[in-house]
């Protein structure tokens, strides 16, 4: 997907701060941060967005999840905790067509989801 963005950044067309990696996941600081610890965790598979995730491709869900615990003990917010966030489709605000989930904490992020 030469198009995509986060393609793009996988492949290191585009620059990006890498916070993690694997042969399957990518995971970066999101440019625009929106708390003290912001990653943006992605397969380098693209995938457009979780509605998208089939039989033959989820698989990679459990290389993300695994690299979101490696991640929070690198960054030492394994114990104060954050939340991870998936954007879908338009009502969620998806703006990047390539699945990711975002890993925010680095602070209280009180007790609302929104
Ligand atoms: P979405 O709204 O699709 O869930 O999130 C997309 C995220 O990608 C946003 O938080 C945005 O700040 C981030 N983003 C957009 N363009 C770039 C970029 O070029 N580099 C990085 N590192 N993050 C980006
Ligand atoms: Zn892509």
């Amino acid at each position: 997907m030469s198009d995509c963005l986060f393609c793009r950044i996988v492949n290191r067309e585009i620059p990006s701060t890498p916070v993690y990696e694997t042969d399957k996941v990518y995971a970066f600081l999101d440019i625009e941060p929106e708390a003290p610890v912001h990653v943006l965790i992605v397969p380098k598979q693209h995938i457009s967005s979780h509605n998208a995730l089939t039989e033959d491709n989820v698989d990679v869900m459990k290389d993300i999840h695994l690299a979101v615990n490696e991640i929070v003990k690198k960054l030492g917010i394994s114990d104060s905790g954050y939340r991870l966030i998936n954007n879908c489709g338009p009502d969620s605000g998806q703006t990047v067509f390539h699945l990711h989930y975002h890993l925010v904490g680095g602070k209280s992020l009180g007790t609302k989801i929104l």
